[in-house]
């Protein structure tokens, strides 16, 4: 039976990587023999142009259904700032109860001049994976704005911080990872200290994983200071948002980066990093490899890891014969390709 992928393409690059991850997957299923259907999922700020609506019911439901979601990033600038991210961002999220966020920043070796860390700082290398808190915090759409005054609740329940520092945990012991991270800020914030409480006392259950705590602002110099310090972080909604896309610059750029939402019994959605990158949109520039690699993320959770291994490997290999697009030809060498190029080079070496 064919494994149903719904296809949100977004606004701005989204069309354009969002097209190299189906190729990417056309290719692995010609070799794996693993069949997928593509659903169109329409969503977005061109969809709510042409509709009036940013995320349909009936994209909803397709969504539901599928086993897997690609999704491309949305906004448009010249939209009401928040409109679209609050309805095809935080709405799909909470409606499919994606309460998992998988962010891995690893450096290949082959781009370790890409990186803006020294070698002796990348000492043994980069290689963890955030898992972000994906459905409360300050993203759990709560909060008013008036004339003279604006808030935004950060919201968490004992159900919610408990799910994710488990499903932390439990990552580790899986993929034999020694260490769990956990960055907040209970210094100063309450919900802070309601999620060091649950992680320590969680943490109880896993004497055999390394534990600690730091505070945000402190991680935040210390991913750039220590990088090969960290195994798996755990941390909050905003954090986690905020700290990824620091960690992919640490990587070779922020169109590095791939991620996967997921609820462990429900649909899983890959999706890179980055938003929609309207300064560069429909130039044929944008890295589609943080797409393709949220794509790997999220076959390896439906449980397809042979297809996953083929699409990890092939971006690597494709890496290492020197395929860079703009954001990541930064040696002295290195030429340009465009995002159709880097996808047909990812495909090639499947
Ligand atoms: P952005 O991530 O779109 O871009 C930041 C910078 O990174 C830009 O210089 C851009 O050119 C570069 N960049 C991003 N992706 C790249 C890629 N694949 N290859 C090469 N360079 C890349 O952030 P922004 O400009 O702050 O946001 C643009 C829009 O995207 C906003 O409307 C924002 O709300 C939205 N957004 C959506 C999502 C999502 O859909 N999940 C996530 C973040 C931002």
């Amino acid at each position: 039976m064919a494994v149903s992928i719904a296809l949100m393409e977004g606004d701005g690059v989204g069309p354009e990587i969002v097209a190299e991850a189906v190729k990417v997957l056309k290719k692995c299923s010609e070799k794996t023999g693993t069949a997928f259907e593509f659903v169109d999922a329409p969503a977005g700020g061109q969809h709510y142009k042409k509709t009036g609506t940013v995320l349909p019911d009936s994209t909803l439901q397709t969504c539901r259904e599928a086993a897997g979601i690609i999704k491309g990033p949305v906004g448009l600038p010249d939209l009401p700032q928040g409109l679209v991210e609050k309805e095809a961002v935080l709405r799909l999220r909470q409606a499919l109860g994606l309460y998992v966020n998988i962010r891995p920043a690893r450096l290949y070796s082959c781009l370790k001049d890409q990186s803006p860390l020294k070698d002796r700082v990348i000492g043994t290398g980069i290689d963890y994976v955030i898992i972000r808190e994906n459905s409360e915090g300050l993203y759990s759409m709560m909060g008013e704005t008036s004339e003279d005054k604006a808030t935004d609740v950060n919201f968490y329940t004992k159900k919610g911080v408990s799910r994710i520092i488990e499903y932390a945990f439990e990552y580790a012991k899986k993929t034999g990872r020694k260490k769990v991270t956990s960055a907040d800020k209970a210094n100063v914030l309450t919900a802070s200290r309601f999620w060091r409480k649950h992680f320590v006392e969680i943490g109880k259950r896993y004497p055999e994983i390394a534990q600690e705590s730091q505070y945000i602002d402190a991680m935040a110099q210390y991913i750039i200071r220590w990088p090969s310090s960290y195994d798996v972080i755990v941390t909050d909604n905003m954090f986690g948002d905020i700290l990824s896309d620091e960690a992919a610059e640490t990587v070779g750029s922020l169109g590095m980066g791939g991620s996967v939402n997921l609820d462990p019994n429900g649909p899983k959605m890959a999706e890179a990093i980055h938003g929609s990158a309207p300064d560069i949109a429909g130039k044929g520039i944008a890295n589609p490899v943080g797409i393709v690699m949220g794509c790997k993320y999220m076959l390896e959770t439906i449980g397809l890891q042979k297809d996953a291994a083929l699409i990890g490997n092939a971006v690597e290999a494709a890496l290492e014969k020197g395929a860079r697009t703009k954001d990541i030809a930064k040696g002295e060498n290195d030429t340009a390709i465009s995002t159709a190029q880097m996808g047909s080079a990812i495909a090639d070496e499947i």
